[in-house]
């Protein structure tokens, strides 16, 4: 993904919020659609349908005509996506777009490859119903089948081509790497390397606490609450900028040091879904504790670890590469002699042997297990197959 900050002018700023709008409209249209089906019904319109709803109602209503069909049925066509990538088990289910949070519209096509250079320094995109938006060149424009406009919480605007990154080519030394993902220690290497994420500073993480005691104090809809609104925003982004960077290098850095990359295959979608209600066998209608609070501590170290992220951009980069190893016993078995018992694991972070006496990080242990491709192999191989023409989608984009 290639980003760039724009500057609309004022006028401009309001014909893309409108468009905003109206692709967060169709979207929860399509969604109302989608979650609208039952077992009597049949099947609830696909995109084809909807589109020709959308003209339908482009005919009816004056304040949808105004807006770019292109928004619109881009809108449609993201919502397909989402629905397909919920099924192929990759994404988590479509949810509502909100205003203030969701605001975001893509262009594709040929009306995306309507870019001008202005300067050294600045270039403008023609989008349609809003003229030419000026944005700030950081580096070279990519060549993009499809681009995204979004607002983020902050109120400021970026242009984010959808480029997928060329693969890196095979260092050709036959080195083959593992790699265990931890909550602790986001990756360990087979190599002993120990990888972390870059996370929000005990300060930033004690200055986002106060922001939230603060906010509870504020009356709805008020001034105060929106700037402090605002200033949890920058800290959320901030955390979001800093895991996206280290993905990215992490990811080119793997890819060009290794032939192989091995990682375990974590279904990540249902390790961070809610866990089960335990109903009580001694009374009924009532439930017994399921840790679901353990749970989502958990879950915001598995996101915050941006796990899926660096595996997803790993399989772009090393293509071909990627083996998805799945992970049983690998934190149990020693990576020496192969014994495989729960009484290996000393504590969290240390194994111990109990047969050969081995002693390493337990990460590490499991990582050199990973490399060694020692369980057996996963069951989903491939990923879910993804149209070239969309633009790479992050799990947790703030
Ligand atoms: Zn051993």
């Amino acid at each position: 993904m290639c980003r760039f900050r724009i500057y609309p002018s004022p006028a401009q700023e309001a014909a893309l919020l409108e468009q905003c709008r109206h692709a967060r409209h169709i979207w929860n249209l399509a969604l109302e659609q989608w979650s609208m089906w039952t077992r009597d019904q049949g099947p609830t319109p696909g995109y084809v349908e909807q589109a020709r709803q959308l003209t339908e109602a482009r005919a009816v209503f004056g304040w949808l005509r105004a807006g770019s069909q292109m928004v619109q049925q881009q809108a449609l066509r993201d919502f397909e996506q989402a629905v397909k990538n919920f099924y192929a088990g990759s994404h988590r289910r479509p949810t509502w777009r909100k205003a203030g949070v969701h605001e975001g519209f893509r262009i594709a096509g040929s009306q995306a490859s309507r870019i001008r250079k202005l300067s050294r320094k600045w270039a403008a995109a023609l989008v349609p119903k809003v003229g030419w938006v000026r944005f700030r060149l950081s580096r070279a424009v990519p060549d993009a089948k499809s681009y995204r406009m979004t607002r983020d919480r902050q109120g400021r605007w970026h242009i984010a081509f959808a480029a997928i990154p060329e693969p890196i080519p095979a260092p050709g030394t036959g080195e083959i790497v593992g790699i265990d993902r931890g909550v602790t220690v986001s990756a360990a290497l087979s190599t002993g390397e120990l990888l972390t994420c870059p996370k929000l500073s005990e300060r930033e993480r004690q200055r986002l606490k106060q922001l939230q005691r603060r906010l509870a104090r504020c009356r709805r809809g008020s001034n105060r609450r929106q700037r402090v609104k605002a200033a949890m925003a920058k800290l959320h982004a901030r955390a979001a900028n800093r895991r996206k960077d280290w993905v990215e290098k992490t990811s080119t850095d793997l890819a060009r040091r290794f032939d192989a990359i091995r990682v375990e295959d974590l279904d990540i979608v249902s390790m961070t879904s809610r866990p089960k209600a335990k109903p009580d066998p001694t009374r009924p209608g009532a439930y017994l504790p399921n840790r679901r609070g353990a749970k989502s501590g958990l879950n915001r170290g598995i996101l915050t670890n941006g796990w899926g992220d660096l595996v997803h951009r790993l399989e772009q980069k090393a293509r071909g590469r990627v083996e998805k190893v799945n992970p049983a016993y690998t934190s149990q078995t020693c990576s020496v002699c192969g014994h495989c018992a729960p009484g290996n694991r000393e504590s969290q972070a240390v194994f111990w042997c109990v047969a050969c006496g081995h002693r390493a990080h337990a990460d590490v242990n499991a990582a050199v297990n990973i490399a060694a491709g020692r369980a057996v192999s996963a069951r989903r191989e491939t990923p879910a197959w993804v149209s070239p023409k969309r633009e790479p989608q992050h799990a947790t984009s703030a």
